[in-house]
């Protein structure tokens, strides 16, 4: 996986490309994860402007998506930076394993395993529901696994 990050905060910088990868790792193939491209960017006042925490994006093609970038807000902490950052990084093992899809032709669909789900409300759309669940156990595991390191 190639990594942009930007970041002015050369310790933050680091600890999200470890975390990205480390994460991206677990939840694809090494074949997938090699062929990923990932853009994170730390906005200040993202909760404010858009209330979200986080968001992630497909840059590049929506077929077999490889391209993405995750927008982070820049003022949480440490903890929830890395919690968004491994839900956000859920979303993207969705998409570039073709579990979510986002078609725009004829029209425009999201599809959770070939299933329709453009009109499911946010709270049950099945990613999401994916993506709470396995944010805290990773972000919980990724913590653990630097600790023991030092
Ligand atoms: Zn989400």
């Amino acid at each position: 996986m190639h990594v942009e990050i930007n970041c002015k905060n050369d310790y933050k910088r680091f600890e999200l490309e470890e975390a990205a990868h480390w994460v991206a790792d677990k939840l694809m193939s090494k074949r997938l994860h090699k062929n990923i491209y990932l853009e994170i960017e730390l906005v200040s006042n993202l909760k404010k402007e858009s209330n979200a925490i986080g968001f992630s994006e497909i840059t590049g093609d929506n077929w077999r998506p490889r391209d993405f970038k995750i927008v982070l807000d820049s003022k949480l902490s440490n903890r929830a930076t890395i919690r968004t950052l491994m839900h956000e990084m859920v979303h993207i093992k969705q998409w570039s394993r073709g579990e979510l899809k986002e078609i725009t032709k004829p029209e425009c669909k999201t599809l959770w395993f070939d299933e329709d789900h453009t009109e499911t409300e946010y709270q049950d759309q099945p990613w999401e529901i994916e993506a709470y669940v396995l944010q805290e156990p990773l972000a919980d595991a990724y913590i653990k696994m630097i600790k023991s390191e030092i």
